[in-house]
């Protein structure tokens, strides 16, 4: 197995959907390959910590700043300017 199929497999692997081939071929690779394993271990630790929040209802209010956030940088101006000079 190589390092682009691990990765496909990672996410699918984090819901413990792989089959029992899938997870031994998955592991396998896991164990020869450092940097796989170590972005298998960022994925579950990024999961766990998403969950976390979703339980303590703290990841909509994070989601309403950073949306708003990303509001004040856009420039609807610049953009309506941008578009009028195309046309
Ligand atoms: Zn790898």
């Amino acid at each position: 197995m190589n390092c682009n199929k691990t990765r496909v497999l990672m996410s699918c692997a984090l819901d413990c959907e792989l089959s029992a081939r899938e997870e031994e071929e998955f592991l396998k690779h896991l164990a020869e390959c450092p940097e796989c394993a170590a972005e298998f271990t960022e994925a579950k630790k990024t999961k766990m910590i998403i969950r976390e929040k979703i339980v303590r209802v703290k990841a909509p209010q994070s989601l309403v700043e950073s949306i708003l956030r990303l509001g004040t940088h856009t420039n609807p101006q610049a953009e309506g300017s941008l578009l009028f000079d195309q046309l």
